[in-house]
């Protein structure tokens, strides 16, 4: 019998097919491990299905609680995996492992760059700035196009003072058919049954999850969001979720869609003078550096780096309102509103990632493992993969300073210049003592002061400890923040 290739639910695209035999799984068991986000489960059953009607007889589907009740025995081939799990699975299936795709950069060119580089070292815009050298792109001979490789100096602008959005045209969203119809069925059985548990709500599929529907977000992100990409990255708006990014990582993430593609189009639309530098810049920066970035490092920081990694010594569980995405009873309208954003769709952008939903948790000293493992579930782009580098490097500063070298803490002000959400909110976030002290800036404070000892010899924070040592009511607002009840 031929040797099949076994694909996983994220490598759905052209360019993990041969065109040899094929063979997938729909393993209830996997889905049923972790309580994820039901428009995440219904993402990837739906993407699984899709791709299952498109090759017809190519392909063998197989329906199983685990990979290995089926899987065993059988002559398998397969593309490296996504996770450390996957790839100890494959090995022991006895299948030919292939090097993994799906990445600009293959595992191979990480190694030889990061060789001799110990982890303090290894800096993304380092690595961004080799890749770039490498392929090419958007560089004049030796020099980056526009005379640098990064223009986010340009790009912090605040969202347009008094608007309600920034006016751009709803975002892509596909149109459900008889597939997303039975996974609803399914998906509402298996939960019945209890084999299952879902978070977050029901509602119209909104990320692509066929190779044509990725393909058409596409280009509607570059015809109509690819411009205001760049000057409002960082800006958000109550009445506008999408701002100007892609809502491609879902796409990206499930391999229907070849990073470069994206990074091809966008340079395409610069080059035919359809789309300016500093927004083209920074989707290939976050997607050649910033994508590929965390994969590596996913690999290369070994498979106990979010269970060993928790530099601040942050030790609180995750509270309700995260765990059931209930915004509901959250004061703090920026925090409401995100997890009442992500309860309803599992996404938010990055910066409702990073400077609320992460910031808060640091702030409020949330075990990272635990926050790792509820963004994988919550969102629906997370990934085994994708999560570590970002949630206990990047938002928590758990490493120690590996991925970035300052924790993203910021105080009220920061949220107040880059989005409206204060001015509907019952909190002031100029103020840090008293009944509507903003715990974001509050928060900030009490922050710093616990974990003033660990982060005393990291010079980048001299100046934020030099302001707690002058804070005339540290005490005070230590005190408060330590017996807050209302956020
Ligand atoms: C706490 C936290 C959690 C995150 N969780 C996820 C996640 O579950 N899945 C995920 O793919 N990304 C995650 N990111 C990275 C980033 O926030 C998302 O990729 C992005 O918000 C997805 O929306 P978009 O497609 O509209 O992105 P855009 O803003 O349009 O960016 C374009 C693409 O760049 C890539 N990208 C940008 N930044 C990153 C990054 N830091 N890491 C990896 N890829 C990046 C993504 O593929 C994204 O689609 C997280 C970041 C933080 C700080
Ligand atoms: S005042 Fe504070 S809590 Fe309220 S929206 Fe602004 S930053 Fe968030």
């Amino acid at each position: 019998m031929a040797v099949s290739r076994f694909l996983f639910a994220d490598q759905l695209g052209p360019h993990f097919d041969d065109g040899g035999p094929l063979l997938m799984v729909e393993a209830v068991g996997v889905l049923g491990r972790h309580p994820y986000h039901r428009a995440k489960a219904h993402l990837i059953l739906s993407a699984l299905r899709h791709r299952v009607r498109e090759l017809g007889d190519r392909v063998e589907l197989l329906h199983a609680e685990h990979y290995r009740d089926v899987l065993a025995g059988r002559d398998l081939e397969a593309v490296d995996p996504t996770s450390w799990g996957a790839r100890a699975l494959v090995r022991e299936l006895g299948a030919r492992v292939l090097p993994s795709r799906g990445f600009v950069t293959s595992e191979d060119e990480f190694a030889a760059w990061a060789q001799g580089r110990p982890p303090s070292r290894l800096v993304m815009d380092q690595f961004y700035r080799h890749v770039r050298t490498s392929t090419g792109l958007l560089m004049r001979g030796p020099d980056p196009e526009g005379g640098r490789f990064n223009f986010d100096h340009d790009n912090r602008r605040p969202p347009p003072k008094g608007a309600s959005g920034l006016g751009l045209p709803d975002p892509y969203r596909p149109v459900e058919d008889d597939i997303d119809e039975q996974v609803r069925a399914d998906l509402d059985r298996l939960e019945a049954e209890g084999r299952i548990r879902l978070i977050g709500q029901d509602g119209p599929r909104r990320f692509a999850a066929t190779r044509a529907e990725a393909l058409t977000a596409l280009a509607d992100f570059v015809e109509t969001r690819l411009g205001d990409f760049g000057p409002f990255e960082d800006a958000s708006l109550l009445g506008d979720d999408a701002m100007a990014h892609s809502r491609l990582s879902v796409p990206l993430n499930l391999g229907l869609l070849h990073p470069r593609e994206v990074i091809d189009a966008v340079v395409a639309a610069y080059h035919a003078g359809e789309a300016p530098l500093q927004s083209v810049e920074a989707v290939v920066r976050q997607i050649m550096g910033w994508r590929d970035w965390v994969w590596h490092l996913y690999w290369h920081l070994g498979e106990d780096y979010v269970r060993r990694s928790n530099h601040l010594d942050a030790q609180t569980p995750l509270p309700r309102e995260f765990l059931e995405l209930d915004g509901r009873t959250v004061r703090a309208r920026c925090l409401s509103h995100v997890l009442d954003e992500v309860g309803r769709t599992g996404y938010a952008h990055h910066i409702q990632r990073l400077m609320i939903l992460g910031n808060w948790a640091l702030q409020r000293g949330y075990r990272p493992a635990e926050l790792t493992e509820w963004f994988t579930n919550a969102f629906v782009d997370g990934t085994p993969w994708v999560m570590p580098a970002n949630v206990v490097g990047m938002s928590q500063h758990a490493d120690g300073g590996i991925v970035a070298t300052k924790p993203y803490a910021s105080g009220g002000a920061y949220i107040s210049k880059m989005s409206d959400y204060c001015g509907s909110c019952t909190f002031n976030p100029k103020k840090r003592l008293g009944e509507d002290a903003c715990p974001f800036t509050a928060g900030y404070w009490a922050f710093l002061d616990r974990v003033e000892p660990r982060i005393r010899g990291n010079h980048r924070m001299q100046q934020p400890l030099a302001g707690l040592r002058r804070l005339v009511d540290r005490d005070a607002v230590v005190e408060q923040e330590r017996t807050r009840t209302q956020w």
